[in-house]
């Protein structure tokens, strides 16, 4: 779960929100529920790596999963980025509930359900949302929350400034994909993308040819600096070939990051170390 703790909130008029499992016997649905699956950073890997004692690359490959979020200017682009594999669940998640890295977990299980109450800019979405999360409800963030929301936001686009030329543009990778059609595709790939490595024998036998084909085309791509553009358009049958590929290519770049370049992350590190210290006050 994402909070264990009850708090009372001292600001009049306003319901702060308050894990509460037992009262509303949700079964830690938010670490559960695919629609929660958090959209993390290369900050959130290096916490889980530090916090864990084991490398980058180990979990992306065990417990990591892309993310596709919609492009904020572009209806038919996803961005890619990292994520957490929910199989079905997070992997993270005991069987008595807890988180088994509570105190390095991401910075997004960390600051939910805020982005949620703050950001979420879909009504649509927003009211789906509080469907899932009975505990989401009725609550509104306090004044404390959304300056804390802020800096947070603040700092993870300080991260992803480091993170975008270490790993995705020296490793050729793409920050966002069109499908041809992405309706379908994002449905297609968000369900069976679970796990890349798992996606191969799900591809029907006599397809498997044809993805043999694929893998050698983005190869070839790749090698050509092609899938070093900026963005790339999949077709379904170039889409699983290419996950496959981007699996290798970020523990790669993973690496190489591990073993090079972390103490450029020193300074949001540290940032984020002190605002996760606030959060167990004001969340
Ligand atoms: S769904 Fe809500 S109440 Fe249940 S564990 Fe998650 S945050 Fe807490
Ligand atoms: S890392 Fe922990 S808090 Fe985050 S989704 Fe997984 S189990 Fe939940």
């Amino acid at each position: 779960m994402r909070s264990g703790k009850v708090r009372n909130n001292p600001a009049k008029n306003v319901q702060r929100f308050r894990c509460r499992p037992q009262q509303f016997r949700c079964e830690a649905r938010c670490c559960e529920h695919p629609s929660n699956r958090p959209a993390l950073i290369l900050a959130d890997y290096i916490t889980l790596s530090q916090h864990t004692g084991r490398r980058m690359s180990d979990i992306w490959m065990e417990e990591g999963d892309i993310y596709l979020g919609p492009h904020d200017e572009r209806p038919d682009d996803f961005v890619i980025g990292l994520g957490l594999l929910f199989d079905p669940c997070c992997l993270f998640l005991a069987e008595d509930n807890s988180c088994l890295v509570y105190e390095g977990r991401p910075n997004p299980c960390v600051a939910f359900p805020l982005m949620t109450m703050i950001y979420d800019r879909y009504a649509e979405v927003r009211s789906n949302r509080l469907d899932i999360f009975p505990c989401l409800k009725g609550v509104e963030p306090t004044a404390a929350q959304r300056d804390w929301m802020k800096r947070y936001v603040k700092t993870s686009r300080q991260a992803i400034a480091l993170e975008v030329p270490l790993l995705w543009e020296r490793g050729g990778l793409p920050r966002f994909i069109t499908f041809t059609d992405s309706r379908r595709m994002f449905e297609l790939v968000g369900q069976a993308m679970g796990r890349v490595q798992r996606l191969g024998p799900r591809i029907a036998e006599d397809r498997a040819a044809s993805l043999e084909w694929a893998a050698g085309r983005l190869v070839g791509m790749a090698e050509a600096g092609a899938i070093a553009l900026e963005a790339l358009e999949l077709s379904e049958l170039l889409a699983p070939a290419y996950f496959i590929l981007l699996q290798d290519k970020i523990a790669a770049g993973l690496d190489d990051i591990q073993d090079h370049h972390l103490p450029e992350f020193k300074r949001v590190m540290k940032s984020f170390r002190s605002l996760r210290k606030e959060a167990k006050e004001i969340i």
